[in-house]
């Protein structure tokens, strides 16, 4: 959700790269690549007025980027300098909605991490090593129950010192808002990447599923596998996405919010297969919080969502419903969870 470019942007298109979304043969398809949300884009529409399609699902990422990004002058960024603010409908739906995730996940997804991931400097790119007591005071300003959304739409918080990040949660929803526009135009194969996360609207154009690529957590020009789906969204969160190093000490962007501290709960990438673009995103940053034992858990105990864990030691879990659509490299073994 910010603009600036840098080490990600040139491993986000690397990812964008290994992912085959080919369209098929005699296919008529037109794409719109661009910079939004922090992160390299590209939109593939295929049928009639495919053209004006990809045009109208890049304005529609724009639209939202001005509307939940933190920086400019958006509905986020105001509450966020000013410490409360008025919201649309629409970001008020996207607020609760991640309020709710949430609360299901227990607090591993978490929107108030906000002055953490700045102190870290993740969103200026400032990036530095806060001290313990620093992270501790700031923790303490954190919380889903210290926002509050009034019936006229006015956001407060319970203390000072708060701020909302969505960017756990922002590609995802507009993946699903663009989807969504352009099957109500008519359209009925089209194939988003956005950054890490994909949505695909229906399946190719000549009727077979989307091949899509997941990148290997632990070497840029590698992928670990494949998945073949075809109207979900595929995201992916990985602390390889993001990350500065200091005293040779890898620190990534996906913050456990019981600690402050970069996750370090034993996974490098977890990927949601799930056909709600705004829920796969929040998820796939939630149980990458979570770990291995907790993700299990929460697929076991959660419905209506698929997933592919790849442990720091290299190994490859997925839940039951994606394992037959799961093309693993040579060399990779599965273990498949299952209820
Ligand atoms: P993703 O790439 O979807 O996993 O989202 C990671 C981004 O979400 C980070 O760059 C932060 O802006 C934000 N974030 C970091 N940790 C969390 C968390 N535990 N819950 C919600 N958002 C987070
Ligand atoms: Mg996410």
């Amino acid at each position: 959700m910010r603009k600036h470019m840098g080490r990600t942007a040139c491993l986000i298109i690397s990812m964008l790269l290994l992912l085959s979304g080919c369209g098929g043969e005699g296919s008529t398809g037109a794409s719109e690549e661009f910079f939004a949300m922090d992160t390299y884009m590209r939109i593939t529409v295929y049928g009639d007025d495919a053209e004006e399609m990809a045009e109208e699902a890049k304005d529609e990422i724009e639209r939202i980027e001005a509307l939940l990004s933190i920086t400019g002058e958006s509905e986020i960024a105001v509450i966020n300098a000013e410490g409360e603010g008025d919201v649309s409908d629409e970001t008020r739906g996207v607020l609760e909605r991640a309020i709710e995730i949430g609360k299901l996940t227990e607090g591993a997804f978490d929107i108030t991490i906000y002055p953490v991931v700045d102190a870290w400097g993740f969103f200026s790119g400032d990036y530095r090593v806060p001290d313990e007591e620093e992270i501790g005071e700031l923790i303490s300003h954190t919380g889903i129950e210290n926002i509050s959304i009034s019936d006229d739409n006015s956001v407060t918080f319970a203390q000072q010192g708060m701020g909302i990040d969505l960017g756990g949660i922002g590609k995802g929803y507009a993946g699903q808002r663009v989807h969504d526009l352009l099957a109500d135009y008519g359209v009925s194969s089209a194939l988003m990447e956005l950054g890490g996360n994909v949505c695909l609207l229906g399946a190719k154009p000549d009727g077979s599923l989307w091949r899509v690529g997941i990148m290997s957590p632990f070497d840029d020009s590698e992928r670990i596998g494949v998945i073949e789906a075809e109207d979900v969204s595929i995201v992916t969160s990985g602390g390889y996405q993001r990350y500065f190093m200091e005293d040779g000490v890898v620190y990534h962007h996906i913050i456990d919010p019981s600690t402050g501290f970069p996750a370090d709960n034993g996974l490098a990438s977890v990927t949601v297969v799930c056909s709600d673009g705004l829920l796969a995103d929040a998820l796939s940053t939630a149980l990458f919080v979570m770990g291995e034992d907790g993700a299990c858990s929460f697929w076991k105990e959660n419905g209506g969502f698929e997933m592919l864990l790849v442990t720091d030691d290299e190994r490859i879990i997925v839940s039951s419903g994606v394992a037959d659509f799961f093309q693993p490299e040579d060399g990779y073994i599965t273990e498949v969870v299952s209820r």
